[in-house]
């Protein structure tokens, strides 16, 4: 990547020459720059955190100079309730065409029957298939939370567990892996309307057969939420649950590399209620900004270098799991098949809040997590996940992983030290500069 032509690793697509003076300062946003200096700075200091620090929280990204470019422009201004030819606005022609290119792009990359690009988050796209395809109190079947699963497969504060009965399968104890036949002897007792499969922090590849087949015994819809791992499966490094559930829905920023956002794909018997269920019923309003950045992402989802991020995301969690390992780390399911991993604290002595706050010292950003049988609690649980998709598309590889396995082991190891927390800090700054961010030049 070169921070000059404003692009990732993986993009393809025609530089842009920087022949702007001064680059000491970032001289992108220059209209938010001439009239806003207060917020401008607070732009450049999340600029300067984001280039700052190794970013291994699993679920962000970064978006590239294209997207964010489709994103920042004055398709904001239009309202488009509706679907492209059946808007409930006039002067909808040309949002029409940007929506249509997104949709078949996203039916194309993932061979889907119908793809829906209006959801504005996860959760809004979770949202609208339960309720095509629900009613409130239907029993729906989804992985324990704080076994990795997400917030809307039921917790009781979010609406999935108000509004619908959700009960959980688990991991096996002694593995920490998903066990198909106590999912399946699960499904017989709760006998739900619903499946939905999907995490936010499992290490491992779901059997989606294998939850078809328990869908279809017990007469239940199967959701394949890949909101995580959709990026993996778009660049060929994981397997599709396209061709087994009746709904897959996934986030577009996070392994997809694109704006904030979210789509769903379904069979096409489902296409109608799905775009109805998301407006009106959950959203006013699509994004056409956000549709269009949607459309720029999945271009580079169909690139060949697409498919090489894909897998190099893969092999450099493998390399950190495997660095992480060899130090003596414990890692919950002893490893990872995706792009994410959890640590388990114990071993240390330590919890995750504490963790998390000496490692944003130390520059490198994780996040407290759950684990099965982790015994702390979901505000400050035993362990942290880890996952490779960002520092991934600022072009390290294998040994860099390698290189931050050792940075976090030796902060494990003295978490109070100040020596090892400066040091660490050192060479983290060292290995963000040598592989910066593509923005600073890109308008
Ligand atoms: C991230 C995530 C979502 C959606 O989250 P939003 O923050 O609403 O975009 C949904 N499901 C899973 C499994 C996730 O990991």
């Amino acid at each position: 990547m070169s921070p000059v032509d404003g692009r990732l690793p993986g993009d393809s697509g025609t530089a842009v020459a920087d022949d702007r003076p001064g680059d000491d300062r970032f001289n992108a946003k220059p209209f938010v720059r001439a009239t806003d200096p207060e917020l401008a700075a607070l732009l450049d200091a999340e600029l300067d955190r984001q280039e700052q620090t190794l970013e291994l929280i699993p679920s962000e990204n970064l978006a590239s100079p294209a997207v964010l470019d489709a994103l920042g422009s004055w398709l904001n201004n239009k309202y488009a309730e509706g679907t492209p030819g059946k808007r409930y606005y006039g002067g909808c022609q040309v949002v029409d065409q940007i929506e249509i290119l997104a949709r078949d792009r996203a039916k194309e990359l993932f061979g889907a029957e119908h793809a829906n690009v209006q959801p504005h988050s996860g959760t809004q796209a979770n949202m609208a298939v339960y309720q095509s395809a629900l009613e409130p109190g239907d029993r729906v079947l989804g992985m324990a939370l704080d076994q990795g699963g997400h917030l809307t497969h039921g917790s009781p504060v979010s609406f999935s567990g108000k509004i619908y009965h959700f009960e959980p399968y688990f991991v096996s104890e002694e593995t920490g892996v998903l066990d198909m036949d106590a999912v399946r002897r699960r499904a017989l007792e709760v006998m739900p309307k619903m499946i939905v499969a999907g995490y936010s922090s499992y290490p491992r590849i779901l059997d989606f057969p294998a939850f078809a087949e328990i869908a279809k015994e017990v007469n239940a819809l199967l959701l394949v939420d890949m909101a995580h791992f959709a990026g993996l499966v778009a660049g060929g490094a994981h397997p599709s649950p396209v061709p087994h559930a009746d709904f897959v829905t996934l986030t577009t920023h996070k392994t997809m590399r694109g704006p904030w956002g979210a789509i769903i794909l379904c069979k096409a018997q489902h296409a109608d209620s799905v775009d109805k269920s998301v407006v009106p019923g959950v959203q006013g309003g699509p994004h056409p900004h956000g549709m269009a950045a949607k459309a720029v992402m999945l271009h580079q989802c169909l690139q060949p270098e697409f498919r090489t991020y894909a897998r190099q995301v893969v092999a450099n969690a493998a390399a950190l799991a495997r660095g992480l390992r060899a130090r003596g780390a414990v890692l919950t399911t002893g490893g990872t098949e995706n792009h994410l991993m959890v640590i388990d604290l114990r071993p240390y002595g330590l919890r995750g809040r504490a963790v998390q706050a000496a490692f944003d010292e130390a520059g490198i950003t994780v996040n407290a997590n759950t684990f099965p049988g982790h015994g702390g609690t979901p505000f400050n649980p035993n362990g942290i996940r880890l996952g490779s998709p960002s520092v991934t598309s600022r072009g390290m590889q294998e040994p860099e992983m390698d290189e931050i396995a050792g940075l976090i082991v030796a902060l494990l190891e003295d978490l109070e030290g100040r020596a090892t927390r400066e040091s660490v800090r050192g060479r983290s700054l060292d290995l963000c500069r040598r592989f910066p961010l593509p923005y600073r030049s890109a308008a």
